[in-house]
């Protein structure tokens, strides 16, 4: 899915716009100065002002006890389930298009030591709830102990996708009923709450622990926090530690991420208003051979897919990627592919309105071109 290709453009007046992911954000002036700025001290010893007024401020934006700032979302992840699932023979429930279990390296089984039971994702991210019923093991001799139920918010193989809330609602009465945890994977939970038009607490009220990245939409360098009750964030701590991931004056680096919940949560309805431009130019095409579901695109995240048996994903990204001397649109667009049929473009903060504009003009030029080619 990330796999590297590069092209080459033509010339230097060619403009790249790189819709690969959000990831690539970079931080913004006012956090690079506040990174400058900012107050440090260990936090091996818990002694760095700034991370803790960060963890604070995401406690109190999540509506949970405590929180804890760790290197990345997959860290996040991983501590989640190694503390929720810390009796061997567990095994969590997922959805199979899933971050934790596609593109995790397996951490809960490698490093945790737990199975993930896995549960059809609809192509709204949510699975379906009977089936979850009848797949939490009752706690017979044979069978894992189910523990933990996780879920993606917003979800990112499914195109940026967010839970509906009721949905969210039932999950977290289903755990209760059967004395099972939830861990929402929110990497992108701002866009979901920005989506809704609701709090962020909201979007997580009905799950035990939540986590987000600060370096996704939000611009932020490193980070990601991880949200629940004090008990568990305790013991997040302690395992945060043992993978590697305990550090010294990253007050540095919550800097940056204290002005991302300041200034870039907000403003990600632009990102969301700029993905559906795109969207809309792309279905306005009418093309038999790229198509978007432009009813159904909620937040940053835009999956075009592509009839292959017609064109091939590689070729594609080549032809979005690359600038001819006769191409009246000089701009490189970048763009991931997540299986055969579809690639994804993600927008971002310096994603801006003219790169915007220039993206439309290069993709739709390149589905033209593919129509042509195509018309019998
Ligand atoms: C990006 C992402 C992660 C992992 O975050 P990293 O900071 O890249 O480790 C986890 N879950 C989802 C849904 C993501 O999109």
């Amino acid at each position: 899915m990330y796999e590297k290709i590069n092209f080459e453009t033509n010339g230097s007046d060619v403009q790249i716009i790189d819709l690969r992911s959000d990831t690539i954000s970079k931080p913004t002036p006012e956090m690079r100065e506040a990174m400058f700025n900012a107050e440090v001290g260990d936090d091996g010893y818990g002694e760095d002002p700034t991370v803790a007024l960060l963890e604070q401020r995401a406690a109190e934006l999540l509506g949970k006890e405590d929180a804890v700032f760790v290197a990345s979302g997959t860290m996040a992840n991983l501590i989640s389930i190694m503390v929720h699932c810390s009796q061997r023979g567990c095994e969590l429930l997922c959805g199979d298009n899933g971050h934790t279990f596609l593109l995790e390296q397996a951490g809960a089984s490698q490093v945790a030591g737990v199975q993930q039971s896995i549960l059809k994702n609809n192509p709204d991210g949510t699975f379906d709830l009977d089936e979850l019923r009848k797949k939490i093991k009752k706690g017979d001799a044979f069978a894992p102990i189910s523990t933990l139920i996780v879920i993606e918010n917003t979800h990112n193989m499914c195109g940026g996708k967010v839970l509906p809330l009721d949905w969210v609602q039932k999950v977290g009465n289903i755990a209760n009923e059967y004395n099972l945890k939830v861990h929402m994977d929110g990497a992108r939970l701002m866009n979901a709450a920005v989506y809704l038009k609701v709090p962020p607490k909201r979007v997580c009220r009905d799950v035990d622990t939540v986590c987000f990245c600060l370096s996704k939409g939000l611009g932020a360098p490193v980070g990601s926090i991880l949200a629940g009750d004090s008990e568990f964030i305790a013991k997040a701590r302690r395992t945060k530690k043992l993978l590697g991931g305990g550090w010294r004056q990253a007050g540095i680096l919550a800097a940056a991420g204290l002005v991302a919940l300041d200034k870039m949560i907000d403003r990600l309805q632009i990102d969301h208003d700029h993905a559906y431009k795109i969207a809309k130019a792309i279905h306005a095409t009418k093309s038999n051979i790229f198509k978007v579901d432009l009813a159904h695109l909620h937040t940053n995240i835009l999956l075009m897919y592509v009839d292959h048996s017609k064109v091939e994903i590689r070729d594609l990204q080549r032809r979005l990627q690359t600038v001819l001397t006769t191409d009246s649109v000089k701009a490189s667009v970048r763009c991931t592919s997540l299986n055969h049929n579809c690639v994804r473009f993600v927008l971002y903060w310096e994603i801006q309105k003219e790169d915007v504009d220039k993206a439309i003009e290069k993709i739709t030029l390149v589905i033209r071109e593919y129509d042509e080619m195509f018309r019998v």
